[in-house]
C-alpha cells in the first residue's frame, strides 16, 4: 500500500468525498503541536469552512457510570436509522487520571463504531482544557465538511469541560442516574443551567420507579432556573439506553429544539456568539504562547514570579513591566 503524502488539496478532496482516513488524518494534524502540521490544518480548515455549520451539534455530559457510552450507542444507532450520518467526539481533559483516554474509546460503542454512517474519534487526551476545546472545535468542523450532519461531543461530568462543550454545541444534554433528591442537590447549579435537555437514564427494571421520581425532581428544579432560550424551555425525560425505551423521544426532543430555536433566530445568534468567543479565546491563548516563548521576557519572568511570591512586588506592577518588555514599549 502506498503511503499518501499529506497535501492540503488531497486532504480537502478526501474529506469532501467522505473519506474517513482523510478526515482522521486532518483531525490528527489539527491536534498536533507541530507548526507545519498546524499550518496544513489551517489551510484545510480555511478552504472547508464554507462547507461547515450544517450539522446539529449536541453536547452530552454526565458523571462516570451514568451510561454515556451505552446511551450514545443506542441513540446513535437510532439517529443513523433516521438517515443521518453521525460523528462522536470526546472532550476529556481528565484522561491523565487513568493514563489513557477513557472517553471515545471505540470498544465502548462497539456496534456504532462498525457502522459506515458513524465516525467515532477518541479524545485528544490530556492537556489543558483550552487546547482540548480548540482541537475539538476544529474536529467538529472537519466532520461537518465530511458530511456528518449530527455531531455529538461527549464530556465527562467532572467540572469545567461542560462549560467549554456548551460553548461549542447547539443543544446540551445532561445525563443523570435515577437517584433521590440528594443527588439532585449534588449536581452543580451551573451545570443544570447549561442543560437544554435532562435525561434520566436507566429507567428500567428495579430502577424504573426511582427514575420516574428523579425525573419529577429535575422537572421541578429546572423550572426554577433562568431560561436560556426564548423559544425553548429545558425538558426532562427518562430513558433506558439498555432497553432502548425513550430513545426515540430524546431524538424527537432534539429535532423539536432545533426547529424552535432556528425559527426564533436564536440558533444563528448563538452560533455567531460562539464563533466570536472562539476568536477571543484563540487570541488570548496565542498571546500567552507568544509571551512565554519571547526571549526578552524569559529572563525577567522567573525574577518577577519570585518577587510576587515573596510579596516584594504587586502582581499588577509585575505584569505591567513584563508586558511593556514584551510589546517593546
Ligand atoms: P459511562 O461511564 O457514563 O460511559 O457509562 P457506561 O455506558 O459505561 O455504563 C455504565 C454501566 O451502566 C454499565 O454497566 C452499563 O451496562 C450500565 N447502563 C448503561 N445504561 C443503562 C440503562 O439504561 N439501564 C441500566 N439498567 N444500566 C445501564
Amino acid at each position: 500500500m502506498t503511503r499518501t503524502v499529506d497535501t492540503a488539496p488531497a486532504l480537502i478532496e478526501g474529506i469532501q468525498a467522505g473519506d474517513r482516513r482523510s478526515l482522521a488524518r486532518a483531525i490528527t494534524l489539527a491536534e498536533s503541536t507541530r507548526a507545519d502540521h498546524r499550518e496544513l490544518a489551517d489551510e484545510v480548515l480555511g478552504t472547508l469552512l464554507e462547507f461547515t455549520g450544517k450539522s446539529t451539534r449536541l453536547g452530552i455530559s454526565g458523571p462516570p457510570g451514568v451510561g454515556k457510552s451505552t446511551f450514545i450507542e443506542a441513540f446513535g444507532l437510532h439517529v443513523i436509522d433516521q438517515g443521518h450520518r453521525l460523528a462522536v467526539l470526546a472532550v476529556d481533559p481528565s484522561s491523565r487520571r487513568t493514563g489513557g483516554s477513557i472517553l471515545g474509546d471505540k470498544t465502548r460503542m462497539a456496534d456504532l463504531s462498525h457502522r459506515s454512517e458513524a465516525f467515532i474519534r477518541p479524545s485528544p487526551g490530556s492537556g489543558h482544557l483550552g487546547g482540548v476545546a480548540r482541537r475539538t472545535r476544529e474536529a467538529m468542523l472537519l466532520c461537518e465538511a465530511a458530511g456528518f450532519d449530527v455531531v455529538i461531543i461527549e464530556t465527562i461530568g467532572v467540572g469545567q469541560s461542560e462549560v467549554a462543550v456548551a460553548d461549542m454545541v447547539d443543544l446540551f444534554t445532561l445525563l443523570v442516574s435515577p437517584a433521590g433528591g440528594d443527588e439532585l442537590q449534588g449536581i452543580k447549579r451551573g451545570i443544570m443551567e447549561l442543560a437544554d435537555l435532562v435525561v434520566v437514564n436507566k429507567a428500567d427494571g428495579d430502577l424504573a420507579a426511582a427514575a420516574g421520581r428523579t425525573r419529577a425532581d429535575y422537572a421541578g428544579a429546572v423550572h426554577l432556573l433562568r431560561p436560556k432560550w426564548q423559544a425553548w424551555a429545558t425538558e426532562v425525560m427518562a430513558c433506558s439506553a439498555l432497553t432502548n425505551s425513550g430513545i426515540t423521544e430524546v431524538w424527537d426532543a432534539v429535532t423539536r429544539f432545533v426547529a424552535s430555536v432556528d425559527a426564533s433566530g436564536e440558533l444563528a445568534e448563538a452560533r455567531a456568539q460562539q464563533a466570536t468567543a472562539w476568536l477571543w479565546s484563540e487570541i488570548s491563548d496565542s498571546l500567552i504562547d507568544r509571551f512565554r516563548a519571547d526571549p526578552s521576557v524569559a529572563d525577567l519572568l522567573h525574577e518577577a514570579e519570585l518577587a510576587v511570591a515573596s510579596g516584594r512586588r504587586t502582581p499588577t506592577l509585575a505584569a505591567r513591566q513584563l508586558l511593556d518588555r514584551f510589546t517593546g514599549s
